[in-house]
């Protein structure tokens, strides 16, 4: 969010926009948003059972923003992205201070060549890639990360040497990608990146030596200013990282589609 340039009260009125706005979106009318001493209830993700979905008030902890799951193509809940089509049998832990989960582990199938991580555990969004969740991990061919995981932690894919294909689920909101997280995965060789990256870690892609596409769904001028740790991209592919208005190579150069 880049509001640094507005007033307080213009923030405020904005959000207030985008509140009125995601209620009439969600179904909910605005009193099913607000609670008995009138503050707007809030809350990060949803919660979601086999039905339907719904929020918890950080504040004051009633529900609001209920509704059942209305399916899209990709068979996700338009709504909450909410989907039964993912793999069983992974570990998680719970968050108690935001009360998300965090995949961190493949379980205990070691060998799993596939893995869907859902985008909800028990209710519960999943938020983040555990440091080291599938490091070595090297029969591990293909990987999807749902749209709630904002962030993949230390090593997360260390050495996962047969991973090909890796996917972000639909309106992705991934902000960071920790240290080493994708370090000596030397099969990958396109990754497509969600517009809301802006910290790539050290090392993340070292030695990926296949890496010679990167889609990110940002422009040029966002790419720049993603903040890259050292050698975050030492030993790749001779890469080129297409933006949506332009691209620019490993070198640093960049080509807007324009032609300037
Ligand atoms: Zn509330
Ligand atoms: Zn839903």
């Amino acid at each position: 969010m880049k509001h640094k340039f507005l007033t307080p009260i213009f923030a405020l009125s904005a959000a207030l926009c985008l509140c009125l706005g995601l209620a009439a979106c969600g179904g909910g009318t605005p009193e099913d948003e607000k609670g008995a001493d009138g503050h707007f209830h809030t809350a990060e993700t949803f919660r979601v059972d086999d039905s339907g979905h719904w929020k918890v008030c950080t504040i004051c902890g009633e529900k609001f923003s209920a509704g059942k799951h209305t399916f899209d193509a990709e068979n996700a809940c338009e709504t909450c992205g909410y989907s039964d089509v993912y793999t069983r049998g992974l570990s998680y832990q719970l968050d108690e201070a935001s009360d998300t989960y965090t995949l961190s582990g493949i379980g205990d199938d070691r060998d799993r060549t596939e893995v869907v991580i859902p985008n909800y555990y028990e209710g519960k969004a999943v938020t983040s890639i555990g440091a080291e969740a599938f490091d070595g991990r090297t029969p591990l061919a293909s990987v999807v990360i749902p749209a709630n995981v904002t962030s993949i932690g230390y090593r997360a894919f260390y050495g996962c040497t047969s991973l090909a294909s890796l996917t972000f689920g639909g309106k992705s909101k991934l902000t960071s990608i920790g240290n080493y997280a994708f370090c000596h995965c030397k099969l990958l060789q396109k990754i497509a990146l969600p517009a809301d990256v802006s910290a790539i870690g050290e090392n993340a892609f070292d030695w990926c030596a296949a890496l010679t596409e990167i889609d990110f769904a940002g422009t040029t001028a966002d790419w720049l200013k993603v903040e890259k740790g050292d050698s975050w991209d030492n030993e790749t592919g001779n890469y080129v990282i297409t933006c949506t208005d332009g691209t620019i190579d490993k070198s640093g150069n960049v080509t807007h589609s324009d032609g300037q």
